[in-house]
């Protein structure tokens, strides 16, 4: 108790921290798009596009309006049939689940790898029947899925691969970025991603022209040039503001990137507790902790001691998609995917953003290293 010198405040997150790190480059930005008074799918989009496909190793990459539109997007492009079905993980951001029911698909659910919290590859294969058409793998906290062997099973049953790459951007499997291993890539720009515009956005990245050329049709209502309307589409637009926002960042990602693992390592090195469960790590993983998450058996009273302490907290995600109640019409029930329920009751997210200070990384870590899980009181 007495080796904590003196409270303060560690917030969750703080977008402004990063604003701030760069506001003569943003302001200068949103400035050059006003005075071009161009707004919608311009030079900004163009440029961000392309720079972002260079920095993947992606062939193509088509900015969309979120994370979300990117998967319903991409989906749309597998010309699938109403009921066709889609295997996913039940521990992700409801989004992922979202796009499926939009594009009229059955999210069929895999459980978990305890060792990645990511898809359990080996469960694959007996979720497949004759509706199977793709698989979304999400490479959830900013780790990976084993896409190698992913990618085989998804190639033996003739099966499309749409990575959910929106907590991921810069991330490596095998020194391959993530998000160009499958048939699609999805990313959202979601102001606290690891990669974040200001506002909403997404980006759906493939090697295959046809299918670059579908979603920038999709995109923007159907249309191949103004009022000539070819199929059916949607509107789905990153806006030059943001894009412009995000050319400014993309630049800054890799060591933003860096350090969010320099912070990771910090809180691995500085929290020793024995009742405290550290993230897993993977060899040929580059994980770039969008979510830094440990485990907790007493996790709900860790939270309100690390709160009171001042720091803030989040659960990444307190209810797995297939209890939600948005999808009761699945029919599951608890102990259907038992890693996925049993991580949720324990799971924490700690503070982890590139401007958090070695004074707040030593404070979080002195806190936690201090909760005494028998005591309530330790305050
Ligand atoms: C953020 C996120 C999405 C959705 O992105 P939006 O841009 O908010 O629509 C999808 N999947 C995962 C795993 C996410 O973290």
């Amino acid at each position: 108790m007495n080796n904590i010198k003196k409270r303060r405040d560690v917030p969750f997150n703080d977008i402004k921290r990063r604003y701030t790190s760069i506001k003569g480059e943003i302001d200068t930005a949103i400035q050059r798009v006003l005075s071009k008074g161009w707004f919608i799918l311009g030079s900004e989009v163009k440029e961000f596009e392309a720079a972002f496909a260079e920095y993947l190793g992606a062939k193509y990459a088509v900015a969309v309006g979120s994370g979300t539109e990117a998967l319903h997007l991409a989906l749309i492009a597998c010309d699938l049939k109403p009921g066709d079905e889609v295997i996913t993980v039940p521990n992700t951001a409801i989004p992922t689940i979202s796009a499926i029911s939009f594009a009229q698909l059955k999210p069929v659910f895999v459980d978990i790898d305890p060792d990645t919290y990511c898809m359990n590859v080996e469960l694959i294969e007996e979720k497949i029947n004759q509706r199977t058409r793709a698989i979304i793998p999400v490479h959830l906290y900013g780790n990976a899925c084993d896409m190698e062997d992913l990618m085989s099973i998804a190639k033996k049953y003739g099966l499309q691969v749409i990575e959910d790459a929106c907590q991921a951007h810069g991330a490596y499997y095998k020194g391959k970025r993530l998000g160009t291993f499958g048939h699609f890539g999805c990313f959202s720009f979601y102001p606290t991603k690891n990669l974040g515009a200001f506002g909403d956005g997404g980006m759906v990245v493939t090697n295959d022209v046809k299918n670059a050329n579908k979603i920038n049709l999709l995109r923007n209502y159907g249309q191949v040039k103004r009022y000539y309307h070819e199929i059916k589409g949607f509107n789905s637009r990153l806006d030059e503001i943001q894009a412009a926002i995000l050319n400014v960042q993309l630049p800054y990602l890799d060591t933003w990137n860096k350090r969010r693992r320099e912070i990771a390592s910090l809180y691995r090195k500085l929290i020793y507790h024995p009742q405290i469960v550290l993230p897993p790590e993977q060899a040929d993983v580059y994980q770039i902790y969008h979510l830094f998450i440990i485990r907790c058996v007493k996790r709900d009273r860790l939270r309100t001691f690390l709160s009171n302490n001042g720091i803030g907290t989040e659960i990444h995600y307190p209810v797995p998609c297939h209890l939600q109640n948005a999808y009761k019409d699945l029919g599951y029930s608890i102990s259907n995917y038992p890693i996925t329920e049993g991580i949720v009751a324990e799971i924490l997210s700690l503070p982890m953003y590139p401007e958090l200070i070695e004074e707040e990384i030593q404070y979080v870590a002195d806190v936690m290293n201090r909760f005494d899980l028998d005591d309530p009181i330790t305050l």
